[in-house]
């Protein structure tokens, strides 16, 4: 482990244009759940798989079921960044890291410090009228009432996020595939790499050093540098920004 620390240090010392691409494991160090680990969401009892519930047809025809379950499941509004948002915060104001590529929608890289963030799926921190399209940013829309949240219009309040079955924003793809396939390191972290086609994006990546910091195998692990198994937050925080 130690010389995997050390070989990832050398390679952060090397680059100049380190890109991350990340995922729900980067947030459960501050307490949200993933979808796929052993205590992720998806090892959880309901009705119906999350990803049914987090679909655009189950939000159409089942609102108020879709606002159970996001709130209690997908809303933690005390979560606080861990260390591995503020360590790519601070590799991003070093000069070395240009951009997180993020699957999350908990808006904790910004609240950590990060300025170029990507987020692939949108972000629970923003929300907006299917009616007038009135905006509701932060989450009180969503925490501060029950049942399906109301725009002052009368009509239904939604999530910015991307919803299954729904399509990716076309500058936000535009700008991650731009910023990997510029890298000279990607490191992929705490993603099962089995969402698409965010996950697809990583094969625009040209550079030098492909680094994977995963607890589970990835499909990418044979074709990264250095694969790492352990907690993302605790792998950062021992290498050194500058
Ligand atoms: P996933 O649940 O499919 O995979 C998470 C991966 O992270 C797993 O391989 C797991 O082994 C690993 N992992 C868990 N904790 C880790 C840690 N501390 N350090 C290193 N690795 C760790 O997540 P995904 O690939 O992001 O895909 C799930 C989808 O669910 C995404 O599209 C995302 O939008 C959504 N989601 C987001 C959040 C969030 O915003 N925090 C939470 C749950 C789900
Ligand atoms: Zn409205």
């Amino acid at each position: 482990m130690d010389a995997k620390i050390e070989k990832l240090q050398q390679a952060v010392n090397e680059s100049n244009y380190i890109v991350f691409f990340g995922g729900a494991g980067v947030s459960t160090e501050s307490g949200i759940p993933d979808f796929r680990s052993q205590d992720g969401l998806y090892s959880q009892k309901y009705k119906y798989p999350p990803e049914t519930i987090v679909s655009h047809s189950f939000f159409m025809y089942r609102t108020d079921e879709f606002y159970d379950f996001y709130r209690d499941k997908m809303i933690f509004a005390d979560a606080e960044p861990n260390a591995a948002h503020k360590k790519l915060a601070e590799l991003e104001k070093a000069g070395k890291l240009k951009a997180v590529i993020t699957q999350n929608i908990d808006g904790l890289h910004q609240k950590a410090g990060s300025r170029e963030v990507l987020e692939l799926h949108g972000s629970t921190l923003r929300n907006y009228c299917m009616d007038c399209g009135k905006r509701y940013d932060g989450l009180d829309i969503i925490t501060g009432t029950t049942g399906i949240p109301k725009c002052s219009c009368g009509g239904t309040v939604r999530p910015d996020v991307v919803l299954y079955e729904e399509g990716l924003d076309g500058d936000v793809i535009r700008r991650s595939v731009e910023h990997i396939s510029k890298a000279d390191m990607l490191i992929i972290g705490g993603t099962s790499l089995v969402v698409y086609p965010a996950a697809g994006f990583i094969d625009y990546f040209r550079g030098k050093h492909l680094v994977v910091i995963n607890m589970s195998e990835t499909s990418r692990d044979g074709a990264a540098d250095i694969v790492i198994k352990g907690k993302i937050g605790e792998v950062l925080s021992q290498i050194r920004a500058e």
